[in-house]
Parts: C-alpha cells; structure tokens; sequence
C-alpha cells in the first residue's frame, strides 16, 4: 500500500474546506486512495456559495470490477475471524469516527449544505453510535439447535453472504451507509459502497479511516454516476447481496437486478409520511414535534418527514398559526454558521423540483402558502440553494403535494373530524415508511397505531433513527429492516443447517 497516494491528514482536521480538496480525484479500493481508472472526475460543489471545493473520481464499470474482486478476495479471511474479534474491530472504528466526530461533520456540512449545529453533528454522532452498537453484536450471530431425532445432531448456523454491494443516497449519507456497512462487516461479510454523485466526501473519509483498523479490501468505497457506476455494481456476479436506499424507480431497477442474479435485496425508499394531531395533545410540545417531525432543519429532505400533517378541527388554526411562528423563528444561512438552524437544498436540480412543487401549491384554487422564515442576507451565499420553508393549507388529498414526496421544506396541513376518516386519508397513500400520532388519548393512539400502515409508528415523538430499532417501510417504501440485530441476522447471513447422524 506504501506506494499508494496517501492524501488526508491523519489527525482530524477542522478545515473542511482543505480536507474536501485533499479526498479529490479518489475511490478507496483495496485498502487505498486510487483514482478512477479513466482519469475522468466530477466536481463537488458546496451549495451555499455555489463554489467547486472538490473532484470525485467518476467511476466505472472497470473501478467496479478492481473494487469487488478486491473485496471478494478480503472477504474469504474476514469470514473466518471469529465474529466477536470483527465486532471488536468495528467498535474500535467506532472510536475513532467519535474522535473525527467534529472533522465528519463539518465535511458534511459543506457538501450537503446542511446546517452544523442541528444536524451535521448529529449525523457524525449517530454514525459512531451505529458502529458502537453493532460492534458489540460479534457473538449475537448465533444459530439454533433443532429437536429432531435422539440420535441426529441437528444446528444452524449464521453464515456471511460474501460481497455487500451498498448503494447510498445524498441526504443523510454517512449515516444511511453506516447502517449498511456496520451490520454487513460484523455479520462477516465485506462492502462496496457507491456514495451519491452529491455527497461522496465525508462517506470517503469515514471509509478511510476505518481502513486504519480494518483488514484491506474489507470496505471499499466509489464515487460515481447512477447507470455508469451503480448500475455495473449491482449487476457484477461476485456481489451477493444488494442493499439500497434512495428513490422508488432507481429502487426498482435494484431490485431487478437482485431478480436477475436470484440475490437477497433491501429497499429502503421514500416516503409521505403522515402526522396525526389530536385536539387533546399537549399543545406546545406538538408544535415543537412538528418541527422536528417535518424535519425543516434538514430542509424537508428526508423520507420521514412529516409532509402531511392532520389536526383535529378545533385547533387547526391556532396550530397553523404556532408553527408558522415557530418556523420563522428559525435561521436560514450559512451551514457551517453556529446560528444557523436551516441551510440549503443539496442540489440545483433538487431545487428547482421542489420549487415546481411550490409554484403548484400556489396555483392551487382555495390554498395558502404561509412562507416562513427569512432569506440569509450574507452577499457571500447569494448563489446559495436557500428556499423558505412553506406550509400550505387549503389543500385537499387530491394535490399531488399531499400525494407525492417533495423531499423539500414543504409540509400540507388538512383538519379532520374524526379518527376513521383520518386513518383512511394517512392510509390513501402509496407509501407507508413511517407516521406519528400526538394525543393524550393512548387508547386511540394505540388503535390507530395497530391500523397505520407504516413500518414506525411513534406516538408523541417523532425522532430520527436509532441503533436498534427496526426501521424499514411497507408499500413503495421498500422492503426489509435496518439498523436492528434481526436487520443483520436476516439481510445479511443465511441460515445453514447442519445434521449429524450420531446412530
Ligand atoms: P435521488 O433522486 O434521491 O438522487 P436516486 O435513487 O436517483 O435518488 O439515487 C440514489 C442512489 O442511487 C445514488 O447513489 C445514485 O447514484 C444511485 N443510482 C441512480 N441510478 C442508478 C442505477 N440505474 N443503478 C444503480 N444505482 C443508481
């Protein structure tokens, strides 16, 4: 490896800005820094400013077949570890992303546009948390013992599917392939990720610096375009397992793929989740569950958020009118501003969908756009991707921005009459990722939480992911669990019996 390119400081850096130039131009394969073997690379821009702080390598069919052939080979040794020394060496990653934890965050910041205080930080946190959580998972790979016969000796047992290939999206990517990553390596298998074209910085170092504790070859990590990079990933024969989380159409030509090779595939896709309020919730808090429900901080970009909400007639005004107060109240600016609580959309593309998304609701006969918050005044993010956040009210479930998902700072709030209508408006959806109820009446928020159909339901909170809970959708919204010790049981070992005829 000594003759590889070893860019990036080994100390964290709190120069985000530095540390971007220096991941430029690189996949990480085989336990180093390479480009792409076509040369060619890709310009990561910052969308607070519209400035390039980085290249990616744009990867290729040819970046694909060096990366799992590498992993395919780094696999066979890994496998054999007992599993409590790869969990052991997971936690140990864990510990240094907790020392990078600042560096992890800024980096993110500047790519995605996210703001640092109310979410970039988290991100890094729930990231070490995530590989904490799993790593000390090595000796829960345990199989069963069958009563078959007196004299027959009959076992299971949990046994890696070989080469994981990971494909991550753009909004929450550290974190989004942390829980694929985690669960895959200490389940004995080995990874290559393909970051999204967006944010393939901060995914690039995590991967480098888990490659200072694990063996070379174990995790890989690609930068690169969908159909040029993704799509060489998930059809190569030594991948044996397919593990996605973005839109529902690149979602189905995943799963196609995984069809065509007869391999196992998880699907984590997107989302319209509903927010139910009762006129009985505790007022104040459910104000503030709202924010965070509909993740504005994170300017709506999420499959979770809460892009629908419900509120029972008598408080429907009065809530309208507190969350719009309560919006306003946040700061729109530069990400990596302490002050900041709201940054900026990740892409021009992005930008421009959600802004249609807007210019529609505006259109609509009967709606109201309640524009919160206030533009940033800095001359220096003028060419920054800064939307307000809109409410609307007004709207009726027809609207296609109560059908489909915005992945924006745009939330619809409806009134209902009664619990019925309202769960058949939050089931009337092709969805069904997540939803939360907000009452004091837990015999209807229990009901209604047996009859939603979303993978989470929470009653009286809505929080982002945690190590252990099974997160995973019904419907569009994909298939199978993550982040939980069945979500690695299940999507990433197959169960092989064992018999032995002792007669
Ligand atoms: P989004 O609209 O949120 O960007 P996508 O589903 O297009 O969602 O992208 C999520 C991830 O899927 C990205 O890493 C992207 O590069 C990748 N991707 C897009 N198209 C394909 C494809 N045809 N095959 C494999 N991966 C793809």
């Amino acid at each position: 490896m000594l003759d590889r390119p070893h860019p990036t400081p080994s100390a964290p850096s709190n120069d985000p800005f530095a540390l971007a130039k220096a991941l430029s131009g690189f996949h990480f394969i085989g336990g180093g820094y390479v480009p792409a073997r076509s040369g060619r690379s890709f310009a990561v821009v910052n969308p607070a400013t519209g400035q390039q702080v980085a290249q990616a390598a744009e990867g290729d069919a040819a970046d694909v077949d060096a990366a799992v052939r590498n992993a395919a080979e780094a696999q066979k040794e890994w496998a054999k570890l007992p599993a409590r020394k790869r969990g052991a060496l997971v936690h140990q990653c864990a510990a240094l992303l907790k020392d990078h934890a600042e560096e992890l965050a800024r980096l993110i910041a500047l790519e995605t546009g996210k703001a640092l205080r109310t979410e970039s930080r988290v991100e890094a946190g729930v990231v070490a948390d995530i590989f904490e959580f799993f790593g000390g998972l090595g000796s829960e790979l345990k199989g069963e013992s069958v009563p078959f016969a007196p004299n027959v000796l009959s076992v299971t047992v949990r046994e890696p599917l070989g080469v994981v290939g990971a494909i991550i999206p753009w909004n929450v990517p550290m974190l989004l392939m942390a829980l694929k990553v985690a669960p895959a390596l200490v389940a004995g298998n080995s990874v290559v990720v393909k970051s999204a074209e967006e944010a393939p910085l901060a995914v690039l170092r995590v991967c480098e610096l888990m490659n200072r504790v694990l063996p070379p070859g174990v995790f890989n990590m690609l930068s690169g375009f969908g159909p040029e990079c993704g799509a060489p990933l998930v059809e190569h024969p030594l991948v044996r397992k397919l593990t996605f989380t973005g839109s529902v159409e690149t979602g189905k030509i995943v799963a196609k793929a995984a069809a065509e090779k007869l391999i196992p595939v998880t699907l984590e896709l997107g989302g319209k989740s509903p927010m139910i309020v009762f006129a009985d919730c505790d007022f104040d808090k459910t104000v503030s569950g709202a924010l965070t429900s509909m993740r504005f901080t994170r300017q709506g970009q999420s499959c979770t958020a809460a892009s629908r909400i419900y509120v029972e007639r008598p408080i429907f005004d009065r809530f309208v009118q507190a969350m719009k107060t309560a919006v306003d109240a946040m700061v729109m600016g530069d990400p990596l501003d302490e002050k900041t609580d709201i940054g900026t959309i990740i892409s021009t593309g992005q930008f421009e969908k959600v802004q249609s998304f807007i210019e529609e609701g505006k259109a609509t006969a009967g709606a109201t756009a309640h524009v919160c918050s206030a533009m940033p005044k800095d001359q220096a993010l003028k060419k920054g991707l800064f939307l307000q956040p809109v409410i609307f009210t007004g709207l009726d479930s027809k609207s296609r921005l109560v059908r489909e998902e915005i992945f924006g700072p745009v939330t619809v709030i409806q009134p209902f009459d009664e619990p019925e209508a309202v769960l058949a408006e939050a089931n009337d959806s092709e969805y069904g990722l997540a939803a939360s109820l907000w009452t004091n009446n837990l015999k209807v928020g229990l009901d209604l939480a047996h009859r939603l159909e979303a993978g989470l339901v929470q009653i009286n909170q809505n929080l982002v992911v945690q190590a252990n809970l099974s997160y995973g959708g019904v419907k569009s919204s994909g298939l199978g669990k993550e982040a939980s010790l069945e979500a690695m049981l299940e999507h990433f070992t197959h169960k092989k019996t064992i018999m032995v005829n002792m007669a």
